[in-house]
């Protein structure tokens, strides 16, 4: 019997140091965690952003912050910091992250600057672009998908960032005129709406072009005229309506 209590004795200690040992290892292996995915983001910053000609040092730290790892679908975080886009349902995509960067670079962002995003789809790019600029307001068509931008979003501590479930086509005309527009889905034509959202000297990027290849055009708004410049071939989702027809 009185071995019997000694022994109970001792397994009270023993469950409490186990217990410990389990959220310490838990803790060590999530910091862990944290770590390789800042190693890898860093790496992707240097081999695919750095290395292909961005510089602008507000993009590259803007980069090196957000944790694309965090927008991305539970089965596709081990492929988050990879030179390509990813699924993130609902037939849509996270873009590539050179061309985040590229498309945030061209933009020229001020931090006094106010942006119109086009396609919130996974709410990656608006972090970025909310990173550098004043506010960030940015329209999904997919019901499902900006409401679950605009939740991580919020949970992430965003508080610069507007999220509007609707037609980006139409622009957002309550918060216009905008110092920069960034579209992340594919008309044929450039939206005339987004045209006149955009303030004098406002920088405006957009694919535009057919299903598969189009051309990311760079637009500028001087003395009330816009000035067009092709950049570079890429490949969007397309821009739809509310009934899913394409623009
Ligand atoms: N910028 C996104 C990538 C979005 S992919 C990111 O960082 O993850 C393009 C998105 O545009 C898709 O989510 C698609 O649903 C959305 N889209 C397509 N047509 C639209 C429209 N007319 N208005 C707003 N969003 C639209």
């Amino acid at each position: 019997m009185a071995k019997n209590k000694g022994i109970s004795r001792m397994i009270v200690p023993l469950k409490l140091i186990l217990s410990l040992s389990f959220y310490f290892i838990l803790a060590v292996s999530s910091a862990c965690a944290k770590e390789s995915f800042e190693i890898k983001r860093n790496r992707m910053v240097e081999n695919q952003i750095i290395a292909r000609g961005v510089t602008a040092p507000h993009v590259i730290s803007a980069m090196k912050k957000v944790e694309r790892h965090l927008f991305v679908p539970d089965e596709y975080v081990k492929f988050a910091y990879n030179d390509t886009p990813l699924s993130i349902g609902y037939g849509q995509t996270i873009s590539q992250p050179y061309i985040v960067a590229y498309m945030t670079e061209i933009l020229e962002l001020k931090p006094s600057d106010r942006v119109l995003e086009i396609g919130t789809g996974s709410g990656y790019q608006a972090a970025v672009l909310a990173e550098i600029a004043e506010s960030v307001y940015t329209i999904e068509i997919v019901p499902q998908l900006g409401e679950r931008a605009g939740e991580l979003l919020k949970k992430l501590g965003y508080k610069n960032i507007e999220v509007k479930i609707g037609d980006g086509y139409k622009g957002w005309i309550e918060h216009a005129t905008f110092d920069a527009i960034i579209v992340t889905c594919s008309p044929i034509n450039i939206p005339a709406p987004l045209e006149e959202q955009l303030a004098e000297g406002g920088r405006m990027i957009i694919p535009v072009g057919e299903r598969y290849v189009q051309q990311l055009v760079f637009l500028v708004k001087k003395e009330g005229k816009l000035i067009r410049m092709k950049v570079m071939a890429v490949s969007f989702v397309p821009m739809v309506d509310e009934k899913g027809e394409i623009y």
